[in-house]
């Protein structure tokens, strides 16, 4: 376990200097910029690990699972938990009581039941809208590949601002996975564009966030300008276990 919370450490804290290094090279704070840690398909030991290894930002991609580990690691004090996964509607209600931020809303159904569930909870859940920016069939969130198309997506949005239970505080994506981090960039650059559009919109809303950036390609987010980056494997490893808890099979493709 020592050995494990070592290395953990230590690809830590050279992902945090590489954020650092990116932000200072685009003239960035680097304090504006969050790691998150994400853990999905990781057992609960690796995730104890990553807590004492002083990681503060845990991601999780199903709701299940990661209410387990919550369950299963409560009492760490200061650990903040992420939903950044596709949710689906039934699974609304465990991100409500057990998240502090879902990444990836991507459906006005889907914000109007976490809504729902906020109030009867009695919370306002932060949210951050998903964008498909690279077009793929696979991926989730609105499909904003096209800026001709981007004023189609007005209308949910001001549904979405308009809901009392959530609050959006920014824009999440997942770019197509490429060879080259740099083929990324222009997908993160569309994110950055697309958010200063629906900020020009909506101007009351706060549009502070761009969580995107994986293992892959999270300097070249940062110098495009997230705020949460989510990077797994680079700092646990490889994933240890298929998703393993009992549900269907159109949550785990998600
Ligand atoms: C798995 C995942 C990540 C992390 O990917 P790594 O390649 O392990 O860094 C980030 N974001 C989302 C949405 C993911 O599903």
């Amino acid at each position: 376990m020592t050995e494990l919370i070592a290395s953990i450490r230590e690809r830590y804290e050279y992902t945090l200097d590489q954020i650092a290094e990116a932000a200072q090279k685009s003239n960035r704070n680097p304090q504006d910029i969050r790691l998150v840690v994400v853990t999905k398909s990781q057992p609960v030991d690796v995730v104890q690990a990553a807590i004492e290894a002083g990681v503060r930002i845990l991601g999780e991609n199903y709701p299940e699972e990661g209410v387990t580990k919550i369950n299963s690691l409560r009492g760490q004090s200061g650990v903040e938990w992420h939903m950044i996964g596709h949710v689906q509607s039934r699974k609304a209600r465990l991100v409500v009581d057990h998240f502090a931020l879902l990444h990836s809303l991507d459906s006005l159904k889907l914000a109007q039941r976490l809504d729902r569930f906020a109030a009867e909870s009695n919370r306002i859940l932060p949210v951050l809208l998903e964008f498909n920016v690279g077009g793929e069939e696979s991926k989730s969130g609105w499909d904003a590949s096209d800026e001709a198309r981007w004023d189609a997506l007005l209308p949910d949005v001001a549904s979405i601002l308009d809901l009392p239970g959530i609050r959006v505080t920014g824009l999440m994506t997942m770019p197509p996975l490429g060879t080259d981090p740099e083929e990324s960039r222009r997908f993160f650059l569309r994110l950055r564009l697309l958010r200063d559009h629906l900020a020009a919109q909506f101007p009351k809303a706060d549009w502070r966030e761009l969580s995107m950036g994986t293992s892959a390609d999270y300097e070249v987010a940062v110098e495009e300008g997230a705020t949460l980056v989510r990077v797994g494997t680079a700092i646990v490893g490889a994933r240890k276990y298929k998703h393993s808890s009992p549900v269907d099979k159109s949550e785990r493709e998600a």
